[in-house]
């Protein structure tokens, strides 16, 4: 039997393994690494700088006095408490979608409704550089898959034209894509994507992860800033990046989402997040949609630009190659005093390992400009 102790040399002799790294901070501008050294941070998700927000930590506070710490069961065994059900009928409005359904997290959220909607009668059309748990959902259903290069319309329409020949006559062609690309920070197209699951039939699922909270009027996402959003199918996202807490969505037509009770496993067989989270996350949704929302978003995307004028997200990639390069890149910018981190295989593709710096509300312009010396030597 194989020895996990090998498994980890071969990892470390290829430069990936992963370790990691303890912080004896909250989430913010500035994280406490565990020998004590303070050092910005450049490396969260937390794009509003909501995840230790005084106004989100006071209404956490109330909301376990209200409904206690935990959830008892899955939703379908010990009933549906109240905030989970307000949250989903907000998320829902906000959303411009018929009804919503919330999840422990984005991973649950995508595993849960991919191998809820698909089977093995079906086809899943998936962009090369869809999250893991896109593609792991869609391996679960036991769809066929078809991938088409990053962004690529002409090979995603020859895709489709294949699946529409090949799918049984009650089978499902679902097409699968991000509205920002988590370790790219580009955007898909999405009108022309849209246009093109019109022409064949097929089904759109759009994980807007990076993009909720962070653009589109309201932050409401790419379908939103688009006006796409009643014509795609399945909307979904998380709560755990520009919301700054933790779980998933899915906005979609009434019958969509009710099936999905009745389907996605990671629902069904999963305790409910706490009633507090799901209160807090209604919250953070308030907040998001009003006006302190814009002015977070001004000032992230004031942020974004004092870093690279041509970015078009918070996340801006490096590409520095191989493993060992972009590790020692990672370590000198926390010399300098940087959490930048050094993204390898398999969450990117072998050969353009690279440091990801993503940026958020609660950057200061100072340690914008430092940070953008440091890094000139790799760009
Ligand atoms: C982060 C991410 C997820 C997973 O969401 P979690 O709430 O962190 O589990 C799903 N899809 C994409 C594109 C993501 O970037």
């Amino acid at each position: 039997m194989r020895d996990p102790k090998d498994e980890l040399s071969e990892l470390e002799s290829l430069g990936l393994r992963r370790n990691l790294r303890k912080l004896d901070s909250p989430q913010g501008r500035l994280v406490r690494l565990a020998d004590g050294k303070e050092c910005f941070n450049f490396s969260s998700n937390d794009y509003l700088g909501l995840a230790n927000d005084d106004r989100l930590i006071a209404a956490f506070q109330e909301n376990l006095a209200r409904y206690g710490v935990g959830s008892g069961a899955s939703r379908l065994v010990c009933g549906t408490q109240s905030p989970h059900l307000e949250l989903e009928s907000q998320l829902a409005d906000f959303k411009g979608s018929e009804a919503a359904l919330t999840f422990s997290s984005g991973f649950a959220t995508a595993t849960g409704v991919i191998s809820g909607l698909c089977d093995k009668s079906d086809i899943v059309i998936l962009d090369k550089l869809s999250h893991a748990s896109l593609i792991d959902g869609s391996r679960l259903s036991g769809a066929k898959m078809r991938i088409f290069p990053h962004n690529d319309l002409d090979k995603l329409e020859s895709h489709l034209q294949w699946a529409v020949e090949k799918v049984d006559a009650n089978g499902r062609i679902l097409l699968v894509t991000e509205s920002i690309f988590s370790m790219d920070g580009d955007l898909a197209p999405l009108a022309e994507i849209v246009a093109l699951k019109e022409k064949y039939g097929a089904l759109l699922l759009l994980d807007e992860a990076h993009a909720f909270g962070v653009i589109g009027p309201q932050g409401r996402g790419l379908a939103a800033e688009l006006g796409l959003e009643d014509r795609i199918d399945l909307q979904m996202g998380t709560f755990s990046k520009a919301a700054g807490l933790s779980g998933g969505y899915l906005c979609a037509s009434r019958s969509l989402v009710d099936l999905m009770v009745n389907r996605a496993r990671s629902f069904i067989y999963s305790t409910a997040p706490s009633p507090a989270l799901a209160a807090t996350i209604f919250n953070a949704i308030n907040l998001i949609g009003g006006s302190d929302g814009d002015s977070l978003r001004r000032k992230l995307w004031t942020n974004i630009s004092s870093l690279d004028s041509s970015a078009t997200s918070a996340i801006l990639p490096i590409i520095i190659g191989e493993n060992a390069e972009a590790l020692a890149a990672s370590n000198s910018l926390l010399e300098d005093d940087f959490l930048v981190p050094a993204i390898r295989y398999p969450t990117v593709p072998r050969g353009t390992a690279r440091l990801r710096v993503t940026l958020s509300a609660a950057h200061e312009e100072e340690e914008i400009a430092m940070l953008k010396s440091a890094l000139s030597k790799w760009v």
